[in-house]
């Protein structure tokens, strides 16, 4: 009996320690210094603990009435702890209705024009957009033409990194064309093969779908689920103009698609922890290229089966793709306005494509991030244009929601000269993907006093206000 409880002690330690070790070393090789070394430490005290055990056991003292209770009460309480973090405790019904559960009141839909970008990158002034839309919306004007007067949108003037940031920029730059390449018509919105041209293959909903995200995965996707389309989520009118076709502002966005199949890339974890300098925008970029890389594939891969399809992605969109995200059961939307989701959490971009095949649509999932952000609010006290809320969901276009204010977001990305990523950065959801960071997103997801748990460690293993990381060598500006 004594040395069936002994073994199970010895499990008991040794498994914390094991993870300590490991936690330790991909610290290290995640470069967070910090991390390592309270990593080590925790280490370290479970390796005394199991030193301790064995040596006691050796000194006969388990043999002893009291050595035996301080064996099982051991036993009992760690075996407590263990089902204390790890039971299902602390589900939202709410996110599991995705959008709707969100909605408290009248949405309206979103006007592309209103988007800052489009306020600011697309419409000139003396045009006659111009001219429209200020008459339309005269609240913006003398905001968007001070912030004009200022040096305009994003990487003018200069960068963050000056002057040393140039081979940084060449390589944003360079993946930044590729979806603007793939943004004319018939890129997005694609004709089948001449092969194909008129013919329909017959697929069963479940065979579709089978086969649209084996092959989104196959060409690079992370993460991929279907939802039918919200109409609310589709833009009202065309606000982003990059091809001169002018035609096309304002005009109001019709779409007959049934579903959306949205996908997830993750942001690679060493470019996005320099945030705010340059080589996060490298990976930004990256994966905007991969979004619209994979967006247009498949959209031309459903119009060769006969059926239409419009890959929405960062030089063409018809829909929000972070409520469809959240429909398609991709994750929930965090405090910082973005997906998040449970494996990497808001260290991805989104990409979709519209369709009318017909799909077996996902449910939306709760990986208990509404919980989890209420008591974080990292990302809101490391923003440094305060643009994140510190306060709780209010309701916004008859949605609970937490509202990113986009025009400060944006003028801080003016001034540096980068996308920023500073909330993407800081966030504990946002860590790499080794095994640790895995168990513990496991358990945030289970058990709301995990969350609690998690969120204090995450301040004491990284800092309430982490610094940004070295880049890789062969992004380095210095
Ligand atoms: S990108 Fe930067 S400025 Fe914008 S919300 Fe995030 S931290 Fe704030
Ligand atoms: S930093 Fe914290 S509050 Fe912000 S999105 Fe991440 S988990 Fe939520």
């Amino acid at each position: 009996m004594e040395s069936i409880l002994f073994s199970l002690a010895a499990v008991v330690v040794i498994i914390p320690a094991i993870v300590g070790l490991s936690y330790f070393i991909s610290s290290i090789r995640e470069k967070e210094m910090r991390a390592a070394f309270f990593a080590g430490v925790q280490f370290l005290f479970m390796l005394g603990l199991v030193i301790l055990l064995f040596y006691l056991e050796a000194a006969g003292f388990f043999k002893t009435g009291f050595g035996l209770a301080v064996l099982i009460l051991g036993i009992i309480l760690a075996f407590g702890l263990c089902v204390f973090l790890t039971k299902k405790i602390g589900s939202n019904p709410r996110a599991l209705e995705g959008t709707e559960g969100l909605m408290v009141g009248s949405v309206q839909r979103n006007d592309e024009r209103d988007i800052v970008f489009a306020r600011n990158r697309t419409i000139r002034p003396g045009t006659k957009q111009y001219q429209t839309y200020y008459e339309m919306r005269p609240e913006y004007q003398q905001f968007d033409t001070a912030r004009r007067e200022k040096g305009g949108p994003l990487g003018h003037p200069g960068t963050i990194d000056k002057p040393k940031d140039r081979p940084n920029v060449a390589a944003t730059m360079a993946s930044l064309s590729i979806p603007l390449h793939l943004s004319t018509e018939e890129k997005f919105n694609p004709p089948a093969h001449p092969e194909f041209k008129g013919q329909r293959v017959e697929l069963s909903p479940e065979s579709a779908t089978s086969r649209v995200k084996g092959f989104v995965l196959n060409v690079g996707a992370n993460l991929v689920g279907i939802t039918e389309i919200n109409p609310l989520w589709i833009y009202s009118n065309r606000g982003e103009i990059f091809h001169e076709n002018w035609e096309d502002w304002g005009r109001q966005i019709e779409l007959n698609h049934k579903y959306a199949v949205v996908f997830a890339t993750e942001m690679a974890f060493e470019l996005v922890g320099t945030a705010p300098q340059t080589p996060t925008t490298i990976a930004s970029m990256g994966n905007y290229a991969k979004g619209a890389f994979i967006g247009t594939q498949l959209a031309a891969c459903i119009a060769n089966l006969g059926y239409s399809a419009t890959a929405n992605h960062l030089r063409h969109y018809d829909a929000v793709l972070v409520p469809l995200a959240v429909d398609a059961g991709l994750g929930e939307t965090g405090r910082l306005g973005y997906l998040m989701t449970k494996d990497y959490g808001s260290r991805v971009r989104l990409g979709a494509v519209t369709t009318n095949l017909p799909l077996i649509p996902d449910k939306p999932i709760d990986i208990g991030a509404e919980d989890f952000c209420r008591i974080c609010k990292k990302c809101a006290n490391c923003c440094p244009s305060n643009s994140i809320p510190l306060e709780d969901q209010k309701e916004v276009n008859g949605t609970l929601r937490w509202k990113l204010n986009a025009e400060t977001c944006f003028d801080y990305w003016g001034k540096v000269g980068t996308d920023c990523n500073i909330c993407m950065r800081v966030c504990p959801w946002s860590h790499a993907t080794s095994l640790p960071h895995k168990l513990i997103r496991i358990l945030i997801v289970r058990n709301r006093f995990s969350r609690r748990l998690f969120n204090l460690m995450d301040n004491i293993f990284y800092g309430k206000k982490p610094k940004p990381k070295p880049a890789p060598q062969w992004a380095r500006y210095d």
